[in-house]
């Protein structure tokens, strides 16, 4: 622990991830470099050429420590990939084509390297070779940090974060958050994001603390400053004081104490004080979360967002990789019922297996994503269908379109899971046949079509991530809007209703899975408006089952009548907050 003489700086951002954490900044500077560009005099290329051997140097030492760091926390495999990072680095022909450039265009030394280093991308990547044109992200990567290195600047990737360190970002990407090792990522900060963005959920169900929206933080913090990060209030602060230091050591203690008592429910039923006993699933994002999904007690998985494994895994899986990862989770968590979700690449999730799947859009929220993509690629799309139909063989698995805006789409998604069914039957491999299907409502025409959608459907599950930025028009990343995001707006409640209500009187079930169901201040609205369930990061299952357990149901219902009847979304949040403060007195931090 340090105490330095830089003045304590406060940054306010976005509350994203509960936790507190204090460690050094790690700067994860993703920012485009402004490369200077300016004429050397000739006496004075020596000195430039002693600058560039520097800076060779120093980054041959930086990508050996961070290999022997990834090596020791993640093992020596992964570790590999920074050997070809040497190798860029010790190419001569590089080195010699850099020197060149310079005496023959008399430009400074970063603007030279940068040139030819953009030849050599810019050749690899007409090669067709496979293995060769991957080196092109090496020769990126090593270019960036030789750069940086040259100008005095810190260059990261995610990977190769140092122990116990809060990430300080511009933003991070849903892969990013997907790579971050808990046991070196104290706790993230960013810029950009909001609460709904994907790297977020991540962190949440890493548990790691988070803040979005600290606008400003990447020009005031410093790469190894100290920090505390505040996931409950929003704030990140720079080079606390003593007195800082103590008087969140003491909150420290008092959330510490808060959490025991939430935990201790954790073992009990979901059930509210005048016995209703209320389904928690989870949302998980990867196959080995299986163990987290048992030890929160859930009731089985209500969102398994299948993405991440088309994200993470370096390659489009295939469908035996597919069925691996469903089967595992499947069996895993038997009898229980797993709710795979079709591919929901798209929006924040662009790019699958290091490449980019979906072409950079304009409006990528109201692009090509999620099931417009997979019905287009039916292919890929049966690849999975049959993947979870094989993994239905083992366990209880069900299986659920996201972003669906219309009955046809269903229609047409059907027939090809019938097409996957048949192809299975041809090749003698089991399945259940008795599989449920289902829709997210996560779209406004989804919404108000949900009777039309009942015919083809056995559940619904209600994605209020997408569905308030898609009925506020509030781009759900976009911070500066941020605060326009209100789960409580009239809009929305309006429609929750509409869809409870159409699916109730088709006998349909219809949970929550959005972000809207991990909060215990509107978990009881969306119980109280109808939702069936609520699905949630297995973390935040405790703290909902805490307050179900100290409200009566029939007071929740009377708490949705009560603000449909209200026309403020401010005034709406704080009866939800009330709802909440009023049974949990005894989490109040005093
Ligand atoms: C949602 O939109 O609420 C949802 C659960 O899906 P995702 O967050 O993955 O878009
Ligand atoms: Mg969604």
């Amino acid at each position: 622990m340090s105490q330095t003489a830089q003045p304590e700086i406060v940054v306010q951002g976005i509350a994203a991830s509960q936790g507190i954490a204090y460690g050094q900044v790690f700067l994860y500077v993703q920012k485009d470099l402004d490369l200077p560009q300016y004429q050397i005099e000739p006496s004075r290329r020596v000195d430039e050429i002693a600058r560039f051997e520097r800076a060779l140097v120093d980054t041959r030492k930086e990508i050996g420590r961070v290999k022997a760091e990834v090596a020791k926390n993640l093992g020596e495999d992964e570790a590999r990939i920074f050997d070809a990072h040497q190798l860029v680095l010790e190419d001569q022909a590089l080195i010699g084509e850099t020197i060149r450039e310079m005496e023959n265009t008399g430009l400074n030394i970063e603007a030279c390297f940068h040139r030819v280093s953009q030849r050599y991308v810019q050749a690899f990547e007409a090669i067709p070779d496979e293995y060769l044109r991957e080196r092109v992200a090496d020769i990126r990567d090593v270019a960036k940090r030789v750069l940086h290195s040259l100008m005095g600047q810190v260059a990261t990737n995610l990977g190769s974060v140092l122990k116990n360190r809060i990430v300080v970002a511009n933003d991070i990407s849903p892969s990013d958050a997907a790579s971050i090792d808990r046991s070196n990522v104290l706790g993230v900060v960013t810029e950009g994001g909001s609460r709904t963005s994907h790297a977020v959920i991540v962190a949440r169900s890493l548990k790691v603390p988070a803040v979005v929206g600290a606008r400003g933080v990447i020009d005031q913090a410093q790469d190894g400053a100290w920090a505390i990060l505040d996931g409950y209030d929003g704030y990140i602060i720079l080079n606390p004081t003593e007195q800082t230091l103590f008087r969140y050591g003491k909150l420290q203690e008092k959330r510490r104490t808060v959490e025991t008592r939430i935990m201790a429910v954790n073992r009990l039923p979901a059930e509210t004080l005048d016995g209703v006993r209320v389904t928690l699933l989870a949302n998980i994002e990867k196959a080995d979360e299986v163990e987290l999904v048992r030890s929160y007690n859930a009731d089985g998985v209500g969102l398994f967002r299948s993405e991440y494994l088309f994200l993470n895994s370096g390659q489009i899986p295939d469908e035996e990789q597919q069925y691996a990862a469903y089967s595992a989770v499947a069996q895993g968590l038997a009898p229980l019922p797993v709710i795979i979700r079709t591919l929901d690449i798209g929006g924040d999730k662009g790019s699958a297996g290091g490449v980019s799947l979906i072409e950079p859009e304009a409006n990528p929220f109201l692009g090509f994503r999620a099931i417009r993509f997979c019905l287009e690629n039916p292919l890929l799309f049966k690849n999975q269908l049959r993947a979870i139909l094989r993994a239905s063989a083992a366990g209880n698995v069900q299986i659920m379109y996201p972003m669906i805006s219309g009955v046809g789409e269903v229609v047409r998604a059907n027939v090809l899971l019938e097409e996957a069914k048949q192809e299975l039957r041809e090749r003698g491999q089991p399945f259940d046949p008795e599989l449920k299907i289902g829709s997210m409502i996560e779209i406004p025409s989804a919404a108000a079509t949900v009777d039309l959608l009942a015919d083809e459907c056995d559940f619904f599950s209600v994605g209020t991530n997408d569905l308030i930025q898609y009925v506020l028009a509030i781009d759900r990343v976009n911070v500066r809007i941020a605060h326009l995001y209100e789960p409580t707006h009239p809009a929305v409640l309006r429609t929750l209703r509409g869809v409870f209500t159409e699916a109730a009187k088709r006998k349909l079930p219809t949970g929550v899975c959005g972000e809207m169901a991990g909060d215990p201040v509107y978990a009881p609205l969306l119980l109280g408006l109808g939702a069936t369930s609520l699905s949630l990061t297995p973390p935040l299952i405790p703290s909902v089952k805490y307050l179900l357990r100290n409200m009566k149901m029939a007071d929740a219902r009377k708490l949705a009548r009560e603000v449909l009847e209200l026309r403020d979304p401010a005034e709406i949040q704080a009866r939800c907050e009330e709802f909440y403060a009023e049974r949990t007195k005894d989490l109040a931090l005093g």
